[in-house]
């Protein structure tokens, strides 16, 4: 079964009106300037605040691993490579600076059970549940496809928020249920996308042209990252793309931001470092690239 590394309720930024965002862990994917780094592996990890740390010892004890010591300095650390995430010293650290992410293993019956309760902000909002990641295509395609029916069937709107990197049997077996993909394009240039996300995109893009054959709602979501497909050539691509494979698709540009790299210090690994967030009105001028080149729907964020 899945591991599930959060599940945020009243969101507004994966589709829709209000929704709850299910993010999954693991991910086919490295990309280097990834916000969620903790999503990346498939198994749970551990995540610790050592800037935070009082050095009170708690944990040391509690470890039946001893995987924490002292370190000569008389830094309380832990060594990543003993340790099997059971999660105890997580209770005994009172100061919360210890957690366990993907640490929740519902079966699709009761993770379905636990969305529903939100049933009433979905409708009257026009919202829904949106599977994120990591990689929800990643995951265990009957797991996907029990939840995506139950949620469907409950008239639930669902979106599915994708890499895009899957067997197109993955994505098949849940067109059914899903109202709209929201499809990650990272980059155009297959040495590009190699260079940054340890893959190339071939796969990617056939998955997300066959979604568009199929008459699938697509709502395609650009990270915008210096210097990665920041350039006025990149958005000139990116618009020739759109328009001559997925007429009607929306599109986002979602500005890169670094909020993420604390998480990589928690996670006990370096952040890349070296990209820089765009300002607004970089954005917008992107924006209006893309819509005087003739992209009809074009939002920034989302
Ligand atoms: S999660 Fe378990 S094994 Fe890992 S450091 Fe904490 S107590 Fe030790
Ligand atoms: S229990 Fe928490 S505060 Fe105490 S040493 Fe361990 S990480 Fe630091």
């Amino acid at each position: 079964m899945p591991f599930i590394f959060n599940i945020q309720r009243f969101s507004t930024h994966d589709g829709p009106g209000i929704r709850t965002t299910v993010f999954f862990k693991g991910c086919p994917l490295a990309c280097a300037w990834c916000h969620n780094p903790e999503s990346q592996t498939f198994e749970p990890e551990l995540m610790v605040d050592e800037e935070r740390c009082t050095g009170c010892g708690s944990c040391i004890a509690a470890c039946p691993e001893g995987a924490i010591a002292r370190d000569a300095a008389g830094r309380v650390v832990t060594d990543r490579a003993r340790c099997t995430a059971c999660g105890a010293c997580v209770n005994a650290c009172t100061g919360g600076l210890r957690e366990i992410a993907g640490d929740q293993q519902p079966s699709a019956s009761a993770l379905a059970r636990r969305l529903l309760a939100d049933r009433m902000f979905f409708e009257r909002s026009g919202g829904g549940v949106t599977l994120s990641g990591g990689e929800v295509l990643a995951q265990d395609g009957v797991y996907l496809e029990e939840l995506c029916r139950t949620l469907h069937g409950e008239g639930v709107h669902v979106a599915i928020d994708t890499c895009g990197q899957a067997p197109w049997g993955s994505i098949e077996r849940l067109l059914p249920y899903v109202d709209l993909w929201l499809f990650d394009v990272k980059a155009l240039d297959p040495d590009v996308h190699a260079r940054y996300t340890g893959l190339t995109n071939e796969i990617i893009l056939s998955n997300l042209e066959r979604l568009a054959q199929v008459g699938a709602r697509i709502n395609v979501r650009v990270p915008v990252v210096h210097p990665v497909n920041d350039s006025i050539e990149d958005m000139e691509a990116l618009t020739a793309y759109v328009t001559s494979r997925l007429a009607g698709a929306r599109v986002s540009l979602l500005p890169y931001h670094a909020t993420g790299n604390g998480k990589y210090q928690r996670l006990g690994r370096e952040a890349h470092g070296g990209f820089a967030a765009p300002t607004d009105e970089q954005m917008e001028r992107l924006r209006q690239l893309l819509i005087d080149r003739g992209v009809i729907d074009v939002e920034i964020g989302g």
